[in-house]
């Protein structure tokens, strides 16, 4: 097996390309997996806290009193020191007890609810008579973002005041510091960007552009979306899943089944090859099937607005509510006429073909509508497509495997449940 993927592969240039670029591939979606988007996390951290080249520095060996002291996060009043030292950086935060203990979060609480040491007896660390913590091995970018959580929380939640990049770091050190608060935080933070109410829904797109844009990139950028899909799965975030899924789905095709370009991935180091990064194996065929009945829904539910203008639904009869019927003076057509002309072009150039059913007109094909139809009309086909669009949403997390919004959320109450237990 290995002889055949490794060595006798490479006399065959086509095959032993093909597995060069499934090599790289595996290995772009074991680095997302393990550790997702390591280049990105320490090059926007370091951006976002203003950490310079200088501070980044190791300082093994160098004495205490010359690693850098952090400039947002040292207290002249604070009564511990935190130090974080790995291979790459050495920092030094000088912060309050107190606030670690309030955190909840392992290993600061702990260590902080024992008795302040002895400088002379205890043999502990000491810088200017305040105790030091030392912390091998953490990343010290990781550390200001916790302690700035710590610091901040009270004001975290709202959107603007934390990157997304964060959202990744407070999940994985909630987890590891077994906090509670931290992940509450964290989730908060993340419902509100991705909510699950057809409300939020209609807010949310205004964050991020034109609210009925047919254009999937005008959405949730491709990066965001595949980090919260590895996301979901390490932290169990089951109740973004639907919507996730929603958006992935009108990607197109061949990002679902072959990777996002990556010049679409936005990291700061672009590959300059033709690299893609994959969508984990599980939820491609998840995705793919919800395309075919999100598309199915657009066609069924949200488009088929002729079944309201025909008396019983069996025969294509001429408007009877609504409408007399008279035809228009500009184009001489009857409204229904009009409509039936719409629909049909819509049908044949497959412009309702499209996975993205919750979105229906925009300001444009809205004002068409108004200026080719009487008003009553013109309401009627808007208030066919809303309900529509109100069944695609409940029936959103079917189309995925789940079974309706109510199940999810009850099964990520369960998750949090079982999380906070865990702690006790
Ligand atoms: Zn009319």
């Amino acid at each position: 097996m290995s002889s055949h993927t490794n060595v006798n592969d490479s006399s065959n240039p086509t095959a032993g390309s093909l597995n060069q670029r499934n090599r790289a591939l595996r290995r772009q979606e074991s680095m997302l997996l393990i550790e997702p988007m390591p280049a990105i996390h320490r090059t926007i951290n370091v951006k976002q806290q203003n950490i310079t080249q200088e501070h980044v520095k190791p300082t093994l060996g160098v004495p205490l009193e010359k690693v850098e002291r952090h400039k947002d996060l040292w207290f002249e009043d604070g009564d511990v020191i935190i130090w974080a030292e790995d291979q790459d950086a050495s920092l030094l935060f000088r912060v309050h007890r107190r606030v670690l203990k309030e955190s909840e979060a392992e290993p600061f609480c702990t260590v902080v609810n024992c008795d302040y040491p002895n400088p002379e007896t205890s043999g502990e660390m000491f810088l200017n008579g305040v105790w030091v913590l030392k912390y091998h091995e953490q990343d010290p970018i990781d550390i200001v973002l916790v302690l700035k959580w710590m610091y901040e929380r009270p004001s975290i939640s709202k959107r603007s005041t934390i990157p997304f990049i964060a959202l990744k770091t407070y999940l994985e050190r909630s987890d590891e510091c077994f906090s509670p608060p931290m992940r509450r935080c964290a989730l908060e933070y993340l419902w509100n960007m991705l909510p699950t109410s057809l409300n939020y829904h209609q807010r949310v797109p205004t964050l991020v552009g034109d609210c009925y844009s047919e254009n999937p990139l005008l959405f949730y950028k491709p990066y965001v979306l595949l980090t919260l899909i590895f996301l979901s799965a390490q932290h169990q975030l089951v109740a973004i899943l639907p919507l996730l899924y929603y958006y992935i789905a009108q990607w197109p095709v061949d990002w679902i089944t072959d990777g996002v370009p990556a010049a679409y991935m936005e990291w700061n180091n672009p590959s300059p090859d033709d690299s893609r990064f994959p969508l984990p194996r599980k939820h491609i065929i998840i995705v793919l099937a919800g395309r075919e009945r999100l598309i199915h829904m657009r066609e069924t539910k949200v488009f088929n607005f002729m079944d309201d203008f025909t008396s019983n639904g069996t025969t294509l009869d001429i408007p009877t509510q609504g409408c007399d019927g008279a035809k228009r003076q500009e184009t001489g057509e009857t409204c229904f006429e009009w409509l039936m002309r719409v629909w049909f072009f819509m049908s044949r150039f497959r412009f309702i073909a499209r996975p993205s059913a919750l979105e229906i007109m925009n300001m444009g094909q809205w004002a068409e509508l108004k200026g080719n139809c009487c008003e009553a009309c013109a309401n009627r086909v808007m208030v066919h497509m809303l309900e529509g669009r109100d069944d695609v949403w409940k029936a959103l997390p079917s189309a995925f495997g789940y079974h309706n919004w109510d199940f999810v959320v009850e099964r990520q109450k369960c998750v949090e449940k079982d999380f906070e237990a865990e702690i006790c």
